[in-house]
């Protein structure tokens, strides 16, 4: 019981014996715990766009302003209600993986459409300040399709939004023996080895300055991760610092697409 938190009744039975009743609360501390921690967070990321959404309104209401500053003080009003709606909509997404009334309905996703549009929508992200290879060499998959299309898009916007211009971001999907894999590798900032492990966690960043700047809600792995626990699969990162990083998903063979039946021959 080393480490454990737990609760002991201890309840009088007969011949002068008594039995131990102990429930073990280390787990259900911890989620308490963390769900603090989520809630914290989660109001200080958005108190944060709003204090600054608030000042520049109420200089609006104070004082009257030229036509350039108020053109330029909307703009910034606009980009931080954006950080909002974006920190509200994977807050949402989040709660709906997490949720066991929302159950994972597997179909054929067709990897070839999705992935394109994953690149298409890193390229628009890195407006051509980067290089975007895909290359398709694995099968189709089962799975959710949306799910899967905001893991691997969040991997993609990651990918671009570390990498400094005149980067590469190379997309790749194949199979493996035991299934299909995404690897995902860039040659930007990379990540030192002590952060790799926490990345997953809720709003975890290595540098919060940067992740802001580069429009980031730091909820964007905690996703990947759980849409990966609802398809058995798993995430490895391998990064150097200042060299890159290669994040690799593995999807298991039993959530591969079976091979389509060949169309059945006309009777003779
Ligand atoms: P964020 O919105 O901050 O990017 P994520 O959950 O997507 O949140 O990522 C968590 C942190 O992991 C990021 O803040 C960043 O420090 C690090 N990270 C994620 N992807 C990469 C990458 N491709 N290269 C370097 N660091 C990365």
């Amino acid at each position: 019981f080393r480490g454990r938190k737990l609760i002991v009744h201890i309840i009088p039975f007969e011949n002068r014996r008594q039995i131990l009743v102990t429930h073990d609360i280390t787990e259900t501390e911890r989620t308490d715990m963390m769900r603090r921690d989520f809630i914290a967070n989660a109001s200080h990321e958005l108190r944060t766009p709003l204090t600054v959404i608030l000042g520049f309104l109420e200089i609006a209401a104070s004082e009257p302003l030229d036509a350039d500053t108020r053109q330029a003080h909307l703009k910034l009003m606009v980009e931080q209600a954006y950080r909002m709606q974006h920190l509200i909509e994977d807050m949402l997404t989040l709660s709906r993986l997490e949720s066991i009334d929302h159950p994972m309905r597997p179909e054929r996703v067709d990897i070839g459409k999705m992935l394109d549009r994953v690149q298409r929508d890193a390229q628009a992200l890195s407006a051509g300040k980067h290089e975007i290879t895909l290359e398709i060499r694995g099968g189709d998959v089962m799975g959710s399709a949306d799910e899967l299309y905001s893991a691997f898009g969040n991997l993609a916007a990651n990918a671009v939004r570390y990498t400094p211009a005149g980067g590469t971001v190379r997309l790749l999907w194949e199979d493996t023996a035991s299934g299909v894999r995404l690897s995902v590798r860039d040659t930007g900032i990379g990540i030192s080895p002590e952060h790799i492990s926490r990345l997953t966690e809720r709003f975890y960043r290595v540098d919060k300055s940067r992740s802001r700047e580069t429009q980031g809600t730091g909820l964007g792995l905690a996703i990947v991760k759980h849409v990966l626990l609802r398809h058995n699969g798993t995430l490895t990162i391998t990064s150097e610092p200042g060299q890159g990083s290669t994040f690799t998903v593995n999807l298991p063979k039993a959530l591969s697409a079976a091979p389509q039946p060949a169309p059945a021959l006309a009777a003779k």
